[in-house]
């Protein structure tokens, strides 16, 4: 079975280092907010260009903490449609009002004219998702962000080590949201999350939110919550840190052969703009025979997925929650239509092939070229 993604395969492939870094820390004695998470803040600030990093525990607290820390309040808070639950999730635990916006068609991600069109009064932040490792358009959204006096945070889960234009994603916004889950592009084996941010007042205010409201001696100034990178998680984020240009740079790899082997598949590919460096957390391809496609990889023994089947607008659980047009043509149509093919830099060529004869395949056993093409 070719996985979609394959954390284990990570693990292996630095197993002794990594074995070593866990064993250090369960000899140290020192089990929370030691030497681990402190050094990996250090190191991972400077990876991003001198940012102030505080660990926390996942990217949901990351960016609930960054909300609060911008003191949104009960504010409105827009974002796209097309991500992951846990960026609704974020807005509704810091006590914002979230407002979902529709995408760019060509690269997925926040549209900044639906921004414009959403904004309000009662606006106070953007939260840009830089989705499936994609950056999101940013001088555009730093343009209104400025305009309007609204906060700008980035989701920068997918996206570790992602470029716009020459900045790393995280330091081009207020705050950077990131998370260590484990499939991501730098990923522990267990939750884990980080902050960045270029201005150190807000780094202070997350680093007391994140255990109890609590400043360096311990006295409290606000009311705070538990949410701190673990040290084990830290120890094995320091193992993997310095491989993560080398295994987003095998990432592209990875899509370039697809693009070249998917050209004639009848599919739409992913296409980032010239001026990003994007980092494929996913490979996602597009078309209207969506369930043919699964079905004939799953039969290769290939396991796709789909991020997001659900635009975040149409959420049962979050419906209520949230302010949204009844229709937001372009998220539904994506949602409809996305299929992540298999993407971890231990992917071997021979398997990038291997799923590559599978989805053209489909379109010979469909032989409609033009149907199958979103
Ligand atoms: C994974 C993910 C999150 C949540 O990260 P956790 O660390 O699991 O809380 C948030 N936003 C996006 C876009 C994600 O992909």
């Amino acid at each position: 079975m070719i996985l979609c993604s394959d954390p284990r395969a990570q693990y292996l492939a630095h197993k002794a280092d990594i074995d070593a870094a866990v064993a250090r820390v369960l000899a140290s004695n020192s089990y929370v907010l030691g030497a681990e998470v402190a050094a990996f803040e250090r190191e991972f600030g400077a990876y991003l260009g001198g940012a102030s990093v505080v660990g926390v525990g996942s990217c949901t607290d990351a960016l609930t903490l960054a909300l609060r820390a911008l003191d949104v309040g009960a504010g409105e808070v827009i974002t796209t449609a097309l991500s992951a639950t846990a960026t609704l999730a974020a807005i509704i635990a810091a006590g914002g009002a979230p407002v979902v916006a529709d995408i760019s068609d060509d690269t997925l991600n926040l549209s900044p004219a639906a921004v414009e069109r959403a904004l309000t009064p009662a606006t106070r932040a953007i939260i840009a998702v830089h989705l499936h490792g994609c950056p999101a358009e940013m001088d555009a959204l730093a343009a209104i962000a400025r305009k309007r006096g609204v906060a700008l945070i980035e989701d920068c889960a997918q996206a570790s080590g992602a470029r716009y234009r020459d900045r790393l994603v995280g330091t081009i916004g207020d705050i950077g949201c990131f998370s260590f889950y484990p499939t991501k592009n730098l990923g522990a084996v267990g939750d884990g999350g980080a902050v960045a941010t270029t201005h150190p007042a807000l780094a202070e205010r997350i680093r007391g939110l994140r255990q109890y409201g609590w400043d360096a001696g311990r006295k409290t100034r606000e009311p705070g919550v538990n949410s701190r990178l673990d040290e084990i998680q830290a120890a094995i984020l320091r193992v993997k840190l310095p491989h993560l240009d080398s295994d987003n740079a095998r990432r592209r790899a990875i899509a370039a052969r697809y693009d070249r082997g998917l050209a004639g598949a009848g599919l739409r590919l992913p296409s980032p703009p010239q001026h990003v460096s994007a980092v494929f957390h996913q490979y996602v391809v597009r078309t209207r025979s969506r369930s043919a496609l699964m079905a004939r990889l799953e039969a290769s023994g290939i396991r796709a997925a789909i991020h997001y089947a659900v635009p975040l607008h149409r959420e049962p659980g979050y419906k209520s929650h949230l302010r949204a047009p009844a229709s937001l043509p372009l998220s539904e149509h994506a949602a409809d239509s996305v299929v992540s093919l298999p993407m971890y830099p231990e992917l071997t060529d021979k398997q990038v092939d291997a799923v590559i004869a599978s989805a053209n395949d489909v379109l010979v056993a469909a032989h409609v070229t033009e149907a199958v093409h979103v």
